[in-house]
This record gives structure tokens, C-alpha cells and sequence, in this order.
């Protein structure tokens, strides 16, 4: 059986155990509890496990291990959430690799915080074109076209995938921003916005941004076909 399956199948069995008697339930004892009585295990779990791997003990890592995905999975589960969140997480992350290749390609990446996060602070130069309580807005410092502008949330959100019921405000501000700052700056007739998200969206900087793209020419084809 593969790791996946197992991992699946022991997600659904811990998820049922919500309702069992924690008398006879570890995992609806555990459950009860939440979230203390898991963080303790988990706290203790992990130090035995720095203790396996120190000891270069392979069975007892795996069985270390074990005990803490054990905990971790029934953690995620009192929460409300399960491995998919996890998994979710991990494909954005697969899409931003490394400072040293994202640098190969060009974008800049402070290892120190988000880079837009800077450049609201002012810690990096930017030419700003809008900005108020929760938004601004900055040329894009490599234009693909002759109205190339960034918007964003000061506020750090990741992605558009990482916002949230509560960003619902700020994200339709965005929009009205967006239009308002495209006319201004020089594309009355129509332009495209654009938010990369994530993996498949190319998302290179992981602080939520729109692009507004126009000018006087139309800006060509939505994408190309695969
Ligand atoms: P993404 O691919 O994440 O949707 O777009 C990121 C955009 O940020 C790119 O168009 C890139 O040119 C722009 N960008 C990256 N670093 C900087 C910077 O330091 N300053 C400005 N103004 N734009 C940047
Ligand atoms: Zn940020």
C-alpha cells in the first residue's frame, strides 16, 4: 500500500473517531482535549524523535515518526482541516523554488521577508503611482507593456489562494483601484488585469499582486494554447 493511502485512510479513521467514547477512543481522548492535550504529545513526540535520530536508530526513527504524523494528522483534524490543506500548501511552495534559482532567473527575492512587503515599508525603492490605507500601487520594474502597474494589499496576503472571507473587502478595492489607476495612467480604452496564483498561475513574488496591463495597443491574446 502506498504512503498516500495509508495516510488517507488513517486521516478518514482519525476523522471518525471524532464522535467515540473517549473512554475507549485514544484519538476521541485526544480529541477531547484539544488542542492541549495533542500539542503536549506532539512536543513530546518530536523530542523523542530528535533523540531516534540522534541515536542513528532507522526503526525507532520510523517509529518516532510515526507517532508524530499520528499526532499531527489528529491535531489537523481538531482543527477543522486535513492533509489536503497541507498538500495545498505544499504545491504553492513547490511553484517559489529556491533564492539562489529565483535569482538565476532574475527575480529578486530578499531572504529577510516578502519583497513586497519591503517595498510598502519603503525599504526598497519603488515608483509608487497609488496609494491609502490598505492598498498601493507601483510601476512594475520590468514593463511588458507600456502601462505596466502592480496592486497591492499592504497588508501580507501570499497569494489568491491564500485570502480569505475576511479579505473580501481589500480584494474587491483592489479591482476598483485597478480601473480607476489604469485610466489615469494612460489606458482609458480597456486593459487586462492579471493575478498570477500560485504553481500553474507562475506566481514568481508570493505577496498578492494585479497586474494592470495596457496602453494604447491592445495587449494581444489571452494565452497561448497548450
Ligand atoms: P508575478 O510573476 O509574481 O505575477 O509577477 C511579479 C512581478 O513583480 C514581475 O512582473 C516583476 O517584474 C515584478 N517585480 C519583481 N521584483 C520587483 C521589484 O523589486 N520592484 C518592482 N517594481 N517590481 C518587481
Ligand atoms: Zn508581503
Amino acid at each position: 500500500m502506498s504512503a498516500n493511502e495509508i495516510l488517507d485512510r488513517l486521516s478518514e479513521t482519525l476523522a471518525s473517531r471524532r464522535n467515540a467514547n473517549p473512554e475507549t477512543s485514544y484519538t476521541a481522548k485526544l480529541l477531547a482535549g484539544a488542542p492541549d492535550s495533542i500539542l503536549k504529545k506532539i512536543g513530546e513526540e518530536s523530542a523523542e524523535l530528535i533523540m531516534a535520530v540522534k541515536d542513528g536508530d532507522r526503526a525507532q526513527i520510523a517509529h518516532e515518526s510515526a507517532d508524530l504524523v499520528y499526532h499531527l494528522l489528529t491535531l489537523l483534524i481538531s482543527c477543522g482541516m486535513s492533509l489536503d490543506d497541507v498538500a495545498r500548501e505544499l504545491a504553492l511552495r513547490e511553484g517559489i523554488s529556491g533564492i539562489a534559482e529565483k535569482e538565476s532567473r532574475g527575480v529578486k527575492i530578499d531572504a529577510d521577508g516578502c519583497l513586497f512587503c519591503r517595498i510598502v515599508k519603503g525599504e526598497i525603492p519603488s515608483q509608487r503611482v497609488y496609494e491609502d490605507e490598505e492598498i498601493y500601487a507601483f510601476k512594475d520594474i520590468h514593463p511588458i507593456r507600456p502601462v505596466h502597474v502592480l496592486v497591492i494589499p499592504k497588508r501580507h496576503i501570499a497569494s489568491l489562494a491564500d485570502a480569505r472571507e475576511t479579505d473580501r473587502a481589500v480584494l474587491g478595492r483592489i479591482l476598483n483601484v485597478a480601473n480607476r489607476l489604469a485610466v489615469e495612467n494612460g489606458s482609458s480604452d480597456g486593459f487586462r488585469l492579471i493575478i498570477n496564483t500560485g504553481r500553474v498561475g507562475q506566481q514568481e513574488v508570493r505577496h498578492l499582486h494585479a497586474h494592470i496591463l495596457g496602453g494604447p495597443t491592445p495587449v494581444g491574446p489571452m494565452l497561448r494554447s497548450e
